[in-house]
């Protein structure tokens, strides 16, 4: 009896939290809610051998059934032996590709009767996004850029605009890729509070089901409306299992201790020549990485100067033309670029913006075509001694 107390307890508290079970089939129902509250619902989807990020219609459109396999310079999909909607980790793409996105058109003019006209600035009146499938690496990365793009001394109005309305469904990792190292980061598996629903997949003889939890007044408001049961404090120990299970997967971390201190110190480590002897310069970890932010803007017109543009590019600082002033570039080598990305990333990003420019989500080490590995150079710089001589 005492036993049975402490239960319903415990599960009075689960639900006094705003944790519920979910069916799956009710994951429609739940993106046909946020449709009729004018969001448009953006998420997880199998495209050209990959999950990508894109419009959901409905539950059809999900990765279900499939899974990826990661490792450096290599990513694959598989087909899982259960129907998980959400059984996968991270795709090439994160939110960026909406908060900011690769291209923007920040204005357009016309010549009209001697003098220039604006015609229209950066999209206007499209509807806010509610990002289905959030893991928590991802929440992090959306946290980094908020500070770069929001809370600096300069705020962009194209994220703001778009991050502003963002409906945010995180998903928990109940597995990890070989290539993530968020534990050690900090940032994952476990999501934080920073949503406004969390879905945690839960696949086993009790059926097909969600842990569902709401953090906002507008998640709560979605949950009331959906067909849920109070989760017993079962259903949250199995939860918590799954995602515990995801962090003890990860073969892969970063010590952080000092990691500013060492970056800073070793700046003439012998491994920046190794790294630069493998690095192509290709840019594609910094394509990837949800927190690279830098663009670069180009002015173009047609060819009667009648009709300009003005267009913002993700830029990267693997390019030599990203540091070029006043008649060269300041980083001409791959080692001086390798180099600025790392230190950036886990060093001055400290000093500019109060935290680490990397979560460890592994993106930059799938998709570095030759299997760059930015936990194995922060080990080969801390086990060189200084600057590489021990
Ligand atoms: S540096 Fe690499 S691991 Fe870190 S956040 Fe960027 S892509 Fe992810
Ligand atoms: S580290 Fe890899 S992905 Fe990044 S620029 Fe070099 S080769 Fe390309």
């Amino acid at each position: 009896m005492a036993t049975l107390n402490r239960l319903a307890t415990a599960d009075d508290r689960a639900a006094q939290r705003g944790e519920h079970i979910l069916a799956a089939d009710q994951v429609g129902k739940l993106i046909e809610l946020l449709v009729r509250r004018g969001y448009e619902v953006v998420g997880p989807t199998v495209r050209d051998g990959a999950i990508v990020y894109d419009h959901l219609e409905s539950p059809d459109d999900l990765p279900r059934g499939w899974t990826d396999e990661q490792k450096p310079g290599h990513y694959r999909l598989h087909r899982r032996d259960d129907e998980a909607l959400f059984g996968y980790v991270v795709g090439p793409q994160s939110w960026k590709k909406y908060t900011h996105p690769a291209e923007v058109r920040l204005w357009a003019a016309e010549r009209q009767n001697g003098t220039f006209r604006i015609l229209n600035n950066e999209e206007k009146g499209q509807h806010p996004r509610a990002f289905l499938g959030a893991r928590a690496c991802e929440l992090a990365a959306i946290a980094v850029q908020d500070r770069v793009l929001l809370e600096d001394k300069y705020r962009d109005p194209v994220y703001d605009r778009r991050r502003g309305g963002a409906f945010i469904i995180a998903v928990q990792c109940t597995q990890a890729a070989e290539t993530c190292f968020c534990a050690s980061m900090g940032t994952g598996p476990q999501v934080s509070d920073e949503f406004d629903l969390a879905l945690t997949e839960l696949l086993d003889s009790k059926g097909h089901r969600f842990l569902l939890a709401a953090a906002s007044d507008r998640g709560t408001e979605i949950l009331s409306e959906l067909k849920t049961v109070p989760a017993t404090e079962e259903d949250r120990q199995q939860a918590a299992a799954k995602v515990d299970a995801a962090a003890r997967q990860q073969v892969r971390s970063i010590d952080t201790t000092g990691i500013k201190e060492l970056l800073y110190e070793n700046f003439e480590h012998r491994r920046w020549d190794d790294v630069a002897g493998r690095c192509l310069t290709c840019a594609n970890c910094t394509m990837v990485c949800p927190t690279c932010f830098c663009t670069s803007v180009e002015d173009v017109s047609d060819i009667s100067g009648d009709h300009a543009e003005r267009w913002r590019r993700w830029d990267s600082c693997f390019t030599q033309n990203f540091s070029y002033i006043h008649g060269g570039s300041v980083r001409t080598s791959a080692k001086a670029r390798y180099r600025q990305w790392m230190t950036h990333k886990l060093a001055s990003w400290i000093d500019q913006f109060g935290s680490s420019g990397c979560v460890g989500c592994g993106r930059c080490i799938t998709w570095c075509p030759v299997g760059i590995d930015i936990t194995e150079e922060v080990r080969a710089i801390r086990e060189g001694g200084r600057n590489g001589d021990s």
